[in-house]
């Protein structure tokens, strides 16, 4: 294939991909919406999970958004040094925004800061948002799409401690998101809680948080230990999904963490919704594509 028809068929591959996270939920989020509709007692909560199931069915016998705010696309983008469109990734991805909004379609949801206007295309400024890591010596790119909703972006939130709060104050700081924002993000909901040195490097972590699976335990048991503490915790406040009281308001905590400086902990908050649309795909360097986060995909 010429250069110019890679580029294009990559840019529609990828177009395809994003409206279509927007219309399905990943398998493991749609597995755990199961499980905890199983073990709800709560009646409400109940009639809530079934809603939400059955929203699902329509989004998807429809074929359109499974929730209307289809938010602002990011990617987060593992990129092998040796991936042969490299150097054209971003305008692909730009390219791909542009088209999965008119496939999906997507709520347009790209204002510019400042001027206050709506771009109409969901692409700007640094929007699509894009966050890179290189893969040293590899030829594939592994990207993840996110699409950050307003209500589940809400609860959004950073700060540094003092190092004598401990991660008693990192529990402190995670239940107060939850208590005073966590419903404005439609429950129950991926918590990614980042343990860091300072607000952004905590901030960027608890984005990737929510990018892993929903049943992903954290390899250090510490952090393990955290995570089901505080998952039990929240679903203690009884605030269930969509607000309305009920026995699961967490379909899961994951933390990621870096080592930090000694004098600090930086900790921060980010939430993924019950429609947490997020999906993950790995582009080979012939084109050829495999998606990981949904089964029995066509594109
Ligand atoms: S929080 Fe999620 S489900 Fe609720 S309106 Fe926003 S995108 Fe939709």
């Amino acid at each position: 294939m010429e250069k110019e028809a890679e580029i294009q068929s990559l840019t529609d591959t990828l177009a395809k991909f994003t409206a279509y996270i927007g219309k399905r939920l990943p398998t493991d989020v749609k597995n755990k919406q199961a499980e905890l509709r199983a073990k709800e007692t709560n009646p409400m909560a109940i009639e809530i999970f079934d809603v939400m199931a059955e929203n699902q069915d329509a989004a998807d016998k429809l074929d359109r958004p499974s929730c209307q705010d289809t938010g602002v696309i990011q990617y987060f983008i593992q990129a092998g040094s040796s991936f042969p469109l490299l150097g054209e990734l971003e305008s692909i991805l730009e390219g791909a925004t542009r088209g999965a909004t008119e496939i999906g379609p997507l709520r347009h949801n790209a204002v510019e800061a400042f001027v206050e206007k709506n771009t109409g295309t969901n692409t700007g400024s640094k929007i699509p948002w894009l966050d890179w890591e290189i893969l040293p010596g590899k030829d594939y790119v592994i990207l993840d799409v996110y699409m950050a909703g307003g209500g589940c972006t809400l609860p959004g939130a950073s700060t540094v401690l003092m190092p004598g709060q401990g991660y008693e104050g990192v529990a402190e700081f995670v239940l107060d998101v939850m208590t005073s924002r966590g419903l404005n993000a439609c429950p129950p909901l991926l918590v990614g809680v980042g343990v860091s040195t300072s607000a952004e490097t905590a901030a960027r972590l608890s984005k990737k948080a929510i990018l892993k699976p929903v049943t992903a335990r954290n390899t250090n048991e510490q952090a393990a230990l955290l995570e089901e503490l505080l998952a039990e915790g929240i679903n203690d406040l009884g605030i269930g999904p969509q607000g309305l009281t009920g026995d699961n308001t967490v379909m899961g905590v994951n933390i990621e963490w870096s080592a930090r400086h000694p004098s600090t902990i930086g900790v921060a908050v980010s939430t993924g919704c019950w429609a947490h649309r997020r999906g993950q795909i790995k582009i080979n360097a012939d084109l050829s594509y495999e998606i990981i986060s949904h089964q029995d995909v066509k594109l």
